[in-house]
């Protein structure tokens, strides 16, 4: 997530480094400016660590600016950062082929300077709202996790990956039990307060940066773990079930405990193959939270597929 306080990047691209260094000393005192002298390096540059801006010359030996940007708006890692070129081409059609490659501003050369510094600010401007937007878009507003979209497009994601780099996969569905009862007797508000403190509960024992964990639906909620053996995904859904548990929220009506306990179900895959369908791996998962329902809830089962 993009923190709203940090320093915006650009990226220069030029084959000049005298046009290099005045782009950069126009920006260095308000942003992080790095720079790239072809296409080939931009491209690496930008997918490596994608910058917020990037300020790209068209005509260089190599590759030239429209098809790095056409390439930048190919791939999914670098879609998505806006693309100002600063060329001495100046006829009507350049500007309309560079506007086609994807590019949302064309400044000719000679320029002014402080009009380009205007220009920048505007785009970058914008650029910070679109991520404000976007990291929104992906945050439950009850609890403040990760939302059902987010978990859509992680598992999507972490599927493929794994896939691609024949690593296992773990899924895990909890679900809070006897939580019609739960709001019946408490009230509607002390339920929500419960979902809250559950998931930061849930939040807080993941310990691993790039494990996920989402609202998944009403009272249930998804964790997605990479790189794990099945042994460790059941210890850290244990860890879990006992982290509820250990909050002890009383629940009077609960016909498995006197305070509020989750049920879990886990799925581990070694690699995902074309045998297995996404779907059919959430199935499992969703299959282990019904076997530990049913076996008396407050408990985990998990399946190796
Ligand atoms: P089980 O142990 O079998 O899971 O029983 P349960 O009562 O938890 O399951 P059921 O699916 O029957 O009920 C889920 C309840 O979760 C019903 C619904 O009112 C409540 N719920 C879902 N979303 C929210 C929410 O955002 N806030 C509150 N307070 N309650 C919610
Ligand atoms: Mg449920
Ligand atoms: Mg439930």
């Amino acid at each position: 997530m993009n923190d709203i306080n940090k320093k915006q990047r650009i990226l220069v691209v030029d084959d000049s480094s005298e046009n290099i260094d005045i782009l950069v000393s126009l920006f260095k005192d308000d942003y992080l400016v790095a720079a790239a002298r072809d296409g080939a390096k931009a491209l690496k540059m930008a997918e490596k660590n994608p910058p917020d801006l990037i300020l790209l010359d068209i005509i260089m030996p190599g590759m030239d600016g429209y098809e790095v940007c056409r390439r930048l708006k190919e791939n999914e890692a670098t879609r998505n950062i806006p693309v100002m070129f600063i060329t001495a081409l100046n006829e009507a059609m350049d500007e309309v082929q560079a506007f086609g490659a994807g590019a949302v501003d064309f400044i000719s050369k000679p320029f002014q300077p402080i009009v380009v510094k205007a220009r920048v600010n505007t785009q970058l401007n914008l650029k910070r709202k679109s991520d404000m937007l976007e990291a929104l878009a992906a945050i439950d507003g009850l609890t403040n996790i990760y939302n059902r979209r987010k978990f859509d497009e992680t598992i999507d994601h972490e599927w493929r990956r794994a896939a691609r780099h024949r690593s296992s996969l773990s899924l895990m569905m909890l679900d809070i039990d006897h939580f019609k009862l739960f709001n019946d007797h408490y009230g509607h508000a002390r339920g929500d307060e419960c979902l809250r403190r559950i998931a930061e509960a849930l939040k807080n024992t993941l310990q691993r940066a790039g494990d996920f964990i989402g609202r998944y639906g009403g009272e249930e909620f998804a964790v997605i773990l990479t790189d794990q053996d099945p042994d460790a995904a059941l210890l850290l859904a244990e860890g879990l079930r006992g982290a509820v548990a250990a909050l002890g929220i009383p629940h009077e009506r609960s016909e498995t405990e006197p305070r509020v306990t989750v049920s879990i179900g886990v799925a581990t895959i070694r690699e995902p193959s074309p045998a297995t369908s996404m779907g059919e791996f959430i199935d499992a998962a969703d299959g282990m939270l019904f076997t530990s329902k049913r076996n008396g809830r407050n408990q985990v089962n998990g399946a190796l597929i």
